[in-house]
């Protein structure tokens, strides 16, 4: 799928919330103006029939805050390149606040071909919303998610974890209380601590302490097997560094890795594997020693074997395994995820 992506950094937004610095989030300082917008889609225009699907997605700030008219101006200029117009893009997708959405919202959208929204949920836990300066309640996701997708809506749903106020069991009660709502997406961004916020200063003195990579990692990977456990998709973990942060400078603390979704795949990989060596080595005696292959789904290998090959030889060590190797399981086999890692001593 190819994403137009078109930033409205803060424009309109009502807020500050104590962790965001929307300037350095989406590496703009200025709304784009009618003829930006043009020029961006025509620049994609070029490529866009490599792609499958095309989406047009406005990032940022809150789009349903932004001044009506300044709305306006951004859907109208994207109408004509719309595949229900003749043109090459086959939807809208924009990201907003939950107390950002009413019927009258819902209506803008609908007329002008909005048909995915991104809510920034964050936590469904109302101490952890005020104590990171959201101004909105966790009433005001279940009342926007029930809106849109009344009016027949995708609706993605943003959350955070480890935001000030917030504990990993608040955090799993948030995802319990999010998949009520069946959202069709989800992301996870575990909460970094950017210059210039008022995060900043509460990590400067003191107040607050950011959670390990290592137990970030550990809940998010609870969180994605609970998401998946509820057929919801999650589209996203971490902050990457095409969110133009990693490189500048710009982060004083947190659990940030620019492969962080990975890091989680491979954890839950781990798990698995470690649940199927224990079978292993409890059915057959004699298990020390010996050489251990790991037959995985296709395309998984890397999830298998860890970053640095940390999974692999975690389990060598820990189960005293000769060697282990990571192998996709042949063609012919059976797919079926629920089957894998399947692994057999030699
Ligand atoms: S609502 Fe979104 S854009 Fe506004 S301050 Fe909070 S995180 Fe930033």
């Amino acid at each position: 799928m190819l994403i137009i992506p078109i930033f409205v950094p803060h424009a309109g937004c009502p807020n500050d919330c104590c962790f965001c610095n929307q300037k350095i989030i989406s590496g703009n300082t200025s709304v784009p103006d009618a003829e930006s917008v043009l020029s961006t889609i025509q620049f994609y225009e070029k490529i866009a029939n490599r792609y499958d699907e095309v989406q047009l997605a406005f990032y940022g700030g809150s789009f349903t805050a932004i001044e009506v008219s300044l709305q306006e101006m951004f859907l109208k200029t994207v109408q004509p390149f719309l595949k229900v117009n003749g043109g090459f893009i086959d939807r809208i997708r924009a990201s907003t606040r939950p107390d950002c959405i009413d019927e009258s919202v819902i209506d803008r959208l609908i007329k002008y071909n909005v048909s995915i929204i991104e809510l920034g949920a964050q936590s469904m836990d109302d101490n952890v919303l005020k104590m990171s300066k959201r101004g909105h309640t966790s009433e005001a996701t279940r009342k926007a998610s029930r809106l849109l997708k009344g009016a027949g809506i995708t609706l993605g749903l943003q959350t955070m974890t480890g935001l000030p106020g917030a504990t990993s069991e608040s955090d799993r009660k948030t995802a319990e209380e999010i998949a009520e709502l069946q959202p069709d997406i989800v992301r996870i961004y575990p909460t970094i601590v950017i210059k210039d916020t008022d995060l900043y200063e509460w990590f400067l003195d003191g107040e607050y302490i950011s959670p390990s990579l290592e137990e970030t990692v550990d809940l998010c990977a609870d969180l994605l097997e609970y998401y998946e456990s509820k057929n919801i998709t999650v589209i996203r973990m971490g902050l990457q560094s095409s969110d133009n942060i990693s490189d500048r400078g710009d982060i004083a603390c947190g659990p940030y890795h620019p492969a962080f979704g990975q890091l989680v795949k491979s954890r839950i990989a781990l798990r698995k594997t470690e649940g199927a060596v224990k079978s292993l080595c409890k059915a057959s005696a004699g298990t020390r020693g010996k050489s251990l292959i790991i037959s995985v789904p296709k395309g998984q290998c890397s999830d298998y074997i860890g970053q640095k090959k940390c999974n692999s030889e975690y389990i060598k060590n820990k189960y005293g395994f000769r060697s282990v190797k990571v192998v996709e399981c042949s063609i012919g086999e059976e797919q079926n995820n629920s089957n894998y890692p399947n692994v057999i001593v030699r």
